[in-house]
C-alpha cells in the first residue's frame, strides 16, 4: 500500500487572521449597516483605500519590485510600500521573492508557491494556510537587488508596525475626523482589506484558470478582460507571463489596466521613468504562433490535414516575413525622426517604404485571419 504523506503543519497565525477578518466582514459589517446605516464619506474613503492599497500591490509589489518594469521616485516607492503593507500581503521582499519563484517555476507543483495545477483553492488562499514550502520562507537569494533597496528593507524590518499603524492609524484618524472611528475601521479598514485580499488573490487563482491563451500555452496563465476589471488591470495574465518585463498588462489602449495608466501618468511628472515595453513585432509574432498552433490542432483530424497544414505554414511564414519587414522599417523611421532630420530625401523615402510595408502586412494579416476561419470550419 502506498504510504500516505502527512499534510504539512497548519500556519495558525494566517488561519486566525483570515478567519477573523472574514467573519467581521460577513457578519459585523452587515450588522453595523442594518443597525446604524453607513455614511457616504465612509464609502468614499473605502473606495479610495481599496484602489490605493490594491494598486500598491499591482503597481508596487508586482510591477515595480518583483519585475522591475520601471523606476520610481523614492516618494512614490514610500507611498507604495505603506499602501502594500496596508494590504496585508507580507513584506515587499517576501512577496517579490515568492512571485519571482512563481514566474520561474510556474505550474510546477513542487516549486511554484501558488501553482494553479494544484487547484483553485490552493492557488487562491490554501497555499498560505499550511507550511507547504518552509525552505522558501526566509530564502531571499533571488532578490539580491531588493536587499539593497532601502525602502524595501525599511518596510521588511518594520513590517508589523507599518501594518498596524497604516491600517488602524490611517482609518482611525480619518474616522476621528469624520466622527465615527468604529465605522471607518470596520468598513474602510477590515472590509476593504478582505476585498483587496481576494481580488489580488484572483490573479493567482482565476487568472490561471479562466480566459484565453492568446500568446502562449506553455503555462496556465490566461488573458481575461472581465477579470482585469476586478484586479486593477492584472487580468491580462497570459501576456504578463510571456512578457513579464513590460510595465503594461493590458497592452492596447482600450484594455482596462488602471495600474498601467497610473505608472504612465506618474511619468509625465517625472515620478516614474524607464518604463519598459516589449517591441510590438515580438508581441505580434507570439500571437501569430499561438494562432498557428490552435489552427493546426483544430484541423488535426480532418481528412486532408497535411495539405491544410502546409497551406497554413506557407501563409504563416509570409505573415512573419511581412511583419518583420514592416517593423524593421518602422524602427528605422523612428530613429531618423528622433535625430530630427526633417524633410530629408532619406526620410521621405523611408516613410513611403514603411507605409507600403505596413499595407502589405495588414493585407497578409487579413488573409491569415480569413484562412484560419476557412480552414477550421467543418467541411
Ligand atoms: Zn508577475
Ligand atoms: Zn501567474
Amino acid at each position: 500500500m502506498p504510504k500516505i504523506q502527512p499534510k504539512p503543519p497548519l500556519i495558525w497565525l494566517n488561519i486566525i487572521i483570515f478567519s477573523v477578518l472574514t467573519l467581521i466582514t460577513l457578519l459585523g459589517v452587515p450588522w453595523w449597516a442594518m443597525s446604524y446605516g453607513v455614511e457616504t464619506s465612509t464609502i468614499v474613503v473605502t473606495v479610495v483605500l481599496f484602489f490605493y492599497t490594491g494598486m500598491s500591490i499591482t503597481a508596487g509589489y508586482h510591477r515595480l519590485w518583483s519585475h522591475k518594469t520601471y523606476d520610481a521616485h523614492p516618494i512614490i516607492k514610500f507611498v507604495l510600500a505603506v499602501g502594500g503593507a496596508m494590504a496585508l500581503q507580507n513584506s515587499i521582499l517576501h512577496w517579490s521573492s515568492d512571485h519571482r519563484v512563481h514566474h520561474r517555476h510556474v505550474d510546477d507543483n513542487e516549486k511554484d508557491p501558488y501553482s494553479a495545477k494544484k487547484g483553485f483553492w490552493y492557488s487562491h488562499i490554501g497555499w498560505m494556510l499550511r507550511e507547504y514550502q518552509p525552505v522558501r520562507y526566509s530564502d531571499y537569494s533571488n532578490c539580491k537587488d531588493l536587499l539593497k533597496d532601502k525602502i524595501v528593507m525599511w518596510q521588511h524590518n518594520h513590517y508589523i508596525a507599518i501594518v498596524l499603524i497604516a491600517n488602524f492609524g490611517i482609518t482611525g484618524v480619518i474616522g476621528w475626523l469624520n466622527g465615527n472611528i468604529v465605522e471607518m475601521i470596520l468598513i474602510a479598514g477590515v472590509c476593504r482589506l478582505v476585498l483587496v485580499h481576494h481580488v489580488t488573490f484572483f490573479i493567482n487563482s482565476l487568472a490561471h484558470i479562466w480566459g484565453k491563451q492568446t500568446y502562449t500555452d506553455v503555462n496556465t496563465a490566461r488573458d481575461n478582460g472581465i477579470l482585469a476589471l476586478f484586479t486593477f488591470g492584472e487580468g491580462y495574465h497570459n501576456y504578463h507571463h510571456i512578457f513579464e518585463y513590460d510595465y503594461r498588462n493590458g497592452i492596447r489602449w482600450w484594455h482596462y489596466d488602471p495600474t498601467k495608466w497610473l505608472i504612465k501618468s506618474l511619468s509625465w511628472f517625472g515620478l516614474t521613468k524607464n518604463l519598459r515595453t516589449v517591441p510590438e513585432d515580438r508581441i505580434q509574432q507570439a500571437k501569430f504562433s499561438m494562432q498557428l498552433l490552435k489552427a493546426k490542432n483544430k484541423i488535426a483530424h480532418v481528412h486532408n490535414a497535411d495539405v491544410l497544414k502546409q497551406k497554413l505554414e506557407t501563409e504563416y511564414h509570409l505573415l512573419i516575413e511581412k511583419c518583420n519587414a514592416y517593423y524593421a522599417s518602422h524602427k528605422r523611421l523612428v530613429r531618423i525622426q528622433q535625430r530630427h532630420l526633417q524633410k530629408t530625401v532619406e526620410k521621405i523615402d523611408l516613410q513611403n517604404t514603411c507605409e507600403e510595408l505596413k499595407q502589405a502586412f495588414i493585407e497578409q494579416k487579413q488573409r491569415w485571419q480569413f484562412i484560419q476561419i476557412q480552414l477550421v470550419q467543418p467541411a
